[in-house]
């Protein structure tokens, strides 16, 4: 069977060591050889994103420069209307084949809300859901019946997760990291340092385009 592949989507806006070191630490506890970040539009009614598309594009190549687990699929960006994530995992699991393991990733936060998504229970039909644990949010799901959903896909076996081509949940025990961009974004407006939040390149490239000031 081929090799479990996973994708990483978010709004990167900007990308940052909770999404880059978290998904690194899951990479090792799962077996994980590769990761492709999927950068999304966002939907109209949804406050847009402070940086353009291309300005996401460049900050995630440069923060993934030097981490060979990354690459980066611009699929969604392309696309004039913003995609369900459900319509893009059907897209790639046309391209991969039926028996292909595949897996999403999302943080504790995205886990709580997932029954908010566009056709959510058709998600374990396509892939397999890696969740990174993120401080600050229940780890128990908000209703009973989800908690059952929870309970009733989750595995504590890796290995299955390469065996079979989607439907089970892995609650990863990746580190703790307070790091969000919403509050990289409210940091850059107060003129306060972000050293420890993102990689430098990243830094760079945001000083020098003059994104999120005041
Ligand atoms: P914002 O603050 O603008 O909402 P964000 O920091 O949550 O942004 P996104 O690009 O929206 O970043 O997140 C993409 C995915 O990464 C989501 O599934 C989210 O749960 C996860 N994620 C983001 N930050 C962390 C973190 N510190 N630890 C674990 N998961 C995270």
């Amino acid at each position: 069977m081929a090799a479990l592949q996973a994708l990483f989507g978010g709004t990167f806006d900007p990308i940052h060591y909770g999404h880059l070191n978290t998904v690194e630490a899951l990479a090792r506890q799962v077996g994980l050889h590769q990761v492709t970040l999927l950068p999304n539009n966002v939907p109209p009614h949804r406050p847009q994103p402070e940086a353009s598309a291309a300005q996401r594009v460049a900050m995630v190549e440069l923060a993934i420069a030097n981490r060979p687990l990354f690459n980066l699929d611009t699929r969604e960006l392309m696309r004039q209307t913003p995609s369900w994530t459900v319509e893009t995992l059907e897209q790639l699991r046309l391209e991969r084949g039926e028996t292909q393991p595949l897996a999403f990733i999302i943080g504790q936060d995205s886990l709580l809300s997932l029954h908010k998504w566009h056709r959510w229970q058709e998600l374990l039909d396509l892939c397999h859901l890696l969740v990174c644990q993120r401080p600050g949010y229940e780890r128990t799901m908000p209703t009973p019946e989800l908690q059952n959903w929870l309970t009733q896909h989750h595995t504590q076996q890796a290995s299955a997760l390469h065996q079979q081509p989607c439907g089970l949940i892995w609650l990863a025990d990746t580190p703790l990291l307070p790091v969000s961009a919403t509050d990289i974004r409210q940091r850059y407006r107060h003129n306060l340092s972000c050293d420890d939040l993102l990689p430098a390149p990243v830094i760079d490239y945001i000083n020098h385009q003059g994104l999120y000031r005041p």
